[in-house]
């Protein structure tokens, strides 16, 4: 029989007060009810002890939890964990958690930051990306990427404090499920995680760029470029082809006026097909036009792809014409530890041997 219960972590505060009103419920069991499911984790409504039983019964006729399943859990403590979760419907994605390194950030960083995933598989291809092999499957609805951050947070004990949208998928095309997860995220009654420590990454799809600058949230915003021209960007992403750079940069100033928000622009670096110096010297001025940031990802290797990550000489040249043009630049060099390169190909590796083993932790 298809579910037909609404998953409670896809509704707002005031959706849930509303359907607490047409239970003839008071006010403030909705309240409880919130504080269970967010500041304490619950996972089924029995574990309510304030509520009284008959509303938990009520509860459970008409809601659901997430029925997520930690698949396998990769990493140690103080490393990169990658989380594989199979969901109700036995799709499998991926959720990967950064904790701070001292290399990175600092001895005192408590940044932990969690990469998220937005639909299961990808429709838009880029060719360098493992998340797009297998072309797209669904979207994740709300509380399935709200759902994301509470387990993970169990799971590890730990709090997050950074949410970056660079898992499976493209996250502007998941749209409204993708803002009303970061409303219950952002929200103090939700996950509580403020929006300037929220960053979408999109591999540019224009028309909801302008749509985000619209959004009351102050989220921060990071475009896949991973080509500084139309002939190199099409080459390795074929959303370049429906929305070429004139068009994709303009959509990003008007989301930098909007917002007077800094974009970063992340550009992985492949050998020989977009790491030339000319190369470096065309980001540069997109770069300077608009006032961003650039982070810059070695290409990290994808089992059944045959691009290269760019000899460390080649990487000092191309990081050099950016200092000599003054762009504020970085590039993690730590192979695997960045947080794009950790989110975005992981799946290929783990996805055969994980539904094989029908293991869960
Ligand atoms: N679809 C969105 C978000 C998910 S991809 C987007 O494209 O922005 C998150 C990041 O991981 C992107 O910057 C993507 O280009 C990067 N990425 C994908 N495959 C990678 C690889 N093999 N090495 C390094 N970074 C990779
Ligand atoms: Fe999709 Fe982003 Fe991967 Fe491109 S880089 S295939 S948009 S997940």
């Amino acid at each position: 029989m298809a579910e037909s219960r609404i998953p409670i972590k896809s509704l707002s505060f005031e959706e849930i007060e509303a359907r607490f009103s047409a239970l003839a419920q008071p006010r403030y069991r909705a309240k409880q009810l919130i504080e269970w499911v967010y500041a304490r984790k619950a996972r089924s409504f029995a574990e309510m002890s304030n509520l009284p039983e008959p509303l938990r019964r009520q509860l459970d006729d008409a809601f659901l939890f997430e029925p997520f399943e930690a698949v396998r859990v990769l990493g140690s403590e103080d490393t990169t964990r990658k989380y594989l979760f199979r969901l109700a419907d036995g799709a499998l994605i991926e959720s990967v958690l950064i904790p701070a390194s001292p290399a990175l950030y600092g001895e005192a960083s408590d940044r932990r930051t969690l990469c998220i995933s937005t639909q299961v598989g990808c429709a838009y291809g880029c060719k360098f990306c493992a998340s797009g092999l297998d072309g797209w499957s669904r979207n994740l609805g709300a509380s399935e990427i709200v759902e994301q951050v509470m387990q993970v947070e169990r799971l590890s004990g730990e709090k997050i404090n950074n949410l970056v949208f660079m898992g499976m998928g493209e996250p502007l095309a998941n749209f409204a499920n993708l803002m009303k997860a970061i409303g219950i995220i952002n929200a103090p009654w939700g996950v509580g995680l403020g929006a300037r420590h929220i960053t979408i990454s999109t591999s540019g799809l224009a028309p909801q760029i302008r749509e985000l600058a619209e959004q009351p949230l102050q989220v921060r915003l990071a475009i896949s470029l991973h080509g500084a021209t139309d002939e190199v960007r099409s080459q390795i992403m074929p959303v370049n082809r429906k929305y070429p750079l004139a068009v994709l940069l303009e959509a990003c100033a008007y989301y930098t006026e909007r917002k007077k928000q800094r974009l970063t622009f992340e550009y992985i670096l492949i050998e020989e097909v977009n790491d030339r110096p000319e190369d470096a010297a065309a980001l540069a001025r997109i770069a300077r036009k608009l006032q961003a940031k650039i982070n810059c990802i070695p290409y990290n290797s994808v089992e059944g792809l045959d691009w290269r990550r760019p000899a460390e000489h080649r990487l000092d040249a191309f990081m050099a014409v950016l200092e000599g043009a003054r762009i504020p630049a970085t590039i993690r060099r730590e192979k695997g530890h960045d947080i794009s390169a950790a989110c975005g190909q992981l799946r290929r590796q783990m996805l055969p041997a994980a539904a094989e083993s029908g293991a869960t932790v």
